[in-house]
């Protein structure tokens, strides 16, 4: 019997081979109609032909779908036949929707094929960086509207030329209906400039600038989501000349390497390291320095680790293929806490004086993205930074929202995400938005986010409860401007909710930790254990609340933590004794600054209250002699793990001290800190204390865990914020979890740190007005 269907497939299915994947499965089932693309990412198949036949053909849609795509409903419509059509064709988008949520893919790295060709010298795109396919290439970032054809890409400004065309309209080519194909006919192109801005002719500009890196040159490199700035890796001198150029003292340079073989020479790289540094979303790895590790230094000063990338796209393949240095510093290039640059004369600006030559492409970056950082931690993967590669693909909710909701993040590396129906669409990593210009990147991203998914408005838009950052006054601007309602949620809680909506949870015992995060009491909270369920939570204990003299000053220079969490402990005298001998550096204008801060701490004026964790971490960090002056976000913690990582625990005897205060349970670490002095006064090496103090931090909170749980009938213990970047931290805390007979869970596919805030505060505002 003859019938018609009508498909609806929704998903990630635009810019990912679907519609010549159904071409060729409507043809070889013999069926006539059409695809198409929809203008809200989804795509529509409507077949005609015998019922049975058309049933394998739905059947082979959902097991056979390519590689990229993520079908996340099919919806089929039954009719009769018109025996209007005589032939399946792929026919022209229609830019109304099927009413439900696709987003379109990442971007994707370039393929093993495209990648063959272009260094095949007889391929018409031999040498040309921009070749691609439907299984390659850029997405999201050249994305502008939907549904997803070239008109709608920044590669509009290229006309396809007639040998293109062809393999755009040729069935059974890899790049029919491949949007973004072109070549060195056609596409971009790419030139090089020397600092002032003079074109530099060369017949190949990739292997020029390979010779001018490896010469020692700085070289601003314009890539798919952005521009980098490059340099050698082997050569103390143009590192730290470049680390004098951009402003980053000691920041961790990402760097970028040709091959596996070549990493492993440096780096060890385990088998699931492997797969993610080789997969399509190619972010960069914190791997672990090798024994034989010989960059310099200034890559990662004081660090034990290295941030890794292979290249993703034909530029870099280009370059570092004929570059002779184990591998190139590959850093986004921005003025510090701004946003990466995108646009080629405010790079020429913006990069005056820093960099010596600049090589550009005329391709225009719609959507700004930079690399995504993961780092392996206790066997998980953890995104320190997700972006490019990840976004815009969605988390999936356990639960379905009547309500849409836009979030804007806390403060720092905020990201937007937008919650719809049963998913919540996270933004690229937007930064630090103590700035204007990252506030309005973020802004103009959520925007973008809400168009790409099609929203004309949203019912609430939610914000951190810290009344004086930046994102909450643009939440209340743009919550005006959609009509929609605004929503404050706590730090931690929304921490705990992303944790939750990654599990698929509705409750758990949470330890959220991190360096701050506004409390519903007004004092600044970042190392507590709550119960918490997605609309709702009970702060049951945590670390002590301590003081820190100066406010924002004792954040950037943690001797003055160590000041506020010993003054009550020792007394003046011994607390004066204390810092001179341990921490005197860390007070830069020496004894006067000592009597400052301890005066601040007498009169109990300008002195804040934290019970965060990275506070103790970093004053931990000081005391040590690790790290006295933080110069970018996390320093001192970072350097404490990796001087720990060396540490043996039982080397040195600490134990964790909980009291009861106010009704709560509380880790005491002014006595911690006391406790570290008496080991520093016996010698213990400073290595081993690192470790020991770690452990009584990851001990302490999760003893309060597993006692909430278990008093409260709780089976799930989960850690969410940024002090889960910590390997040896997260690892104590789930061994004392799982040996009480508890889950533990952590982060998988959202960053514990702030840019997985966004999505936990619109599942709080979903459910709560819900
Ligand atoms: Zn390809
Ligand atoms: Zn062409
Ligand atoms: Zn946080």
């Amino acid at each position: 019997m003859r019938a018609r269907v009508e498909i609806a497939v929704t998903g990630i299915v635009q810019g990912v081979g679907f519609r010549p994947f159904i071409y060729r499965l409507a043809t070889r089932y013999g069926l006539v109609g059409f695809v198409r693309n929809m203008g809200d990412a989804g795509v529509q198949v409507v077949v005609e032909g015998e019922k049975r036949i058309i049933e394998k053909f739905i059947n082979s849609l959902r097991s056979e779908q390519p590689p990229l795509a993520r079908i996340d409903e099919v919806k089929t419509t039954w009719k009769d036949a018109t025996n209007e059509f005589t032939i399946f064709q792929v026919v022209p988008s229609e830019t109304t929707g099927l009413g439900l949520s696709s987003v379109v893919p990442p971007d994707l790295a370039l393929c093993d094929d495209c990648l063959r060709e272009m260094l095949d010298p007889s391929d018409r795109r031999h040498n040309y960086p921009f070749i691609t396919c439907v299984n390659c290439g850029p997405r999201f970032t050249i994305i502008e509207g939907l549904p997803y054809d070239r008109p709608r890409t920044s590669m509009k400004a290229f006309p396809l030329c007639t040998d293109c065309l062809h393999e755009y309209q040729d069935p059974p080519d890899r790049r029919y209906h491949a949007e973004p194909t072109c070549c060195p006919v056609c596409g971009p192109r790419m030139e090089l400039y020397d600092r002032d801005e003079h074109r530099i002719d060369v017949a190949d500009p990739f292997r020029e600038t390979a010779r001018l890196l490896d010469e020692g040159s700085i070289v601003a490199i314009k890539g798919i989501g952005g521009i980098h700035i490059a340099s050698k890796t082997t050569d103390d001198e143009v590192l730290a000349r470049l680390r004098r150029a951009s402003n980053r003292p000691q920041q961790p340079f990402a760097i970028m390497s040709k091959n596996l073989e070549t990493i492993r020479t440096f780096a060890e790289v385990n088998k699931a390291e492997a797969e993610l540094l080789t997969s399509y979303r190619r972010p960069i790895l914190v791997l672990k320095r090798s024994p034989n590790y010989m960059l310099s230094d200034f890559v990662a000063p004081g660090l034990d680790s290295v941030g890794v990338m292979l290249p993703y796209s034909g530029i870099h393949h280009l370059i570092l293929r004929h570059g002779s240095d184990p591998a190139y510093v590959m850093t986004s290039a921005n003025v510090p806490g701004l946003p990466m640059l995108v646009d080629n004369s405010e790079a020429k600006v913006k990069l005056r004086g820093a960099v010596d030559f600049f090589l550009l492409h005329d391709r225009v970056i719609v959507n700004r993205c930079d690399d995504s950082v993961v780092k392996f931690i206790d066997g998980k993967s953890a995104l320190l930074r997700r972006s490019r590669g990840y976004v815009p693909e969605p988390i999936k909710l356990s639960f379905r929202s009547e309500r849409s909701v836009l979030a804007v993040g806390a403060e720092l590396n905020a990201s937007a995400a937008i919650l719809v129906g049963d998913r919540c669409f996270v933004s690229q990593y937007i930064g630090n938005t103590t700035k204007v210009e990252t506030l309005e990147y973020m802004r103009a991203a959520a925007e973008r986010l809400m168009r790409l998914l099609n929203l004309k408005g949203v019912d609430v838009v939610a914000h951190d409860l810290h009344p004086n950052y930046a994102t909450t006054r643009v939440a209340s601007r743009m919550a005006k401007e959609l009509g929609a309602k605004t929503f404050a949620a706590q730090h931690h809680h929304a921490h705990l909710c992303s944790l939750m909506v990654e599990h698929g949870l509705e409750k758990l015992v949470g330890i959220a930790a991190d360096g701050v995060g506004y409390g519903s009491d007004g004092t600044i909270w970042g190392g507590e254990v709550m119960v918490a369920g997605l609309s709702s939570f009970e702060r049951v204990g945590g670390l002590m609340s301590q003081r820190m003299p100066g406010g924002d000053l004792a954040t950037r220079f943690p001797a003055r933590m160590v000041a506020g969490i010993l003054w009550q402990h020792l007394g003046r005298e011994e607390l004066e004794r204390v810092l001179e001998e341990f921490c005197a550096s860390g007070f830069k204008r020496g004894k006067r600054e000592t009597s400052i801060v301890l005066r601040q701490l007498e009169r109990d004026l300008n002195v804040f209250r934290t019970s965060s964790c990275g506070r103790v971490l970093d004053a931990v960090a000081c005391l040590l002699g690790i790290c006295d002056e933080r110069t970018y976000e996390g320093e001192p913690a970072i350097k404490l793990e990796a001087a720990a990582s060396k540490g043996v625990t039982r080397e040195v005897k600490l134990e964790p001290v909980i009291k009861k205060v106010d009704g709560m349970k509380i880790v005491d670490t002014s006595q911690l800190l006391a406790d570290i002095i008496s080991a520093l006064r016996v010698r213990a090496p400073r290595r081993h204390i690192a470790a020991a103090a770690q452990r009584v931090i990851a001990r302490g909170l999760a003893s309060i865990a597993i006692d909430t749980a278990s008093s409260r009938g709780v089976g799930v213990v989960g850690g969410s914020g940024g002090v889960f970047y910590n390997w040896a931290i997260t690892a104590a805390v789930r061994k004392e979890i799982e040996k009480a007979g508890l889950q533990f869970v952590q982060h998988e596919l959202l960053p514990p740190g702030d840019g997985g805030i966004s999505t936990g505060q619109a599942v709080v505002a979903a459910r709560q007005h819900d």
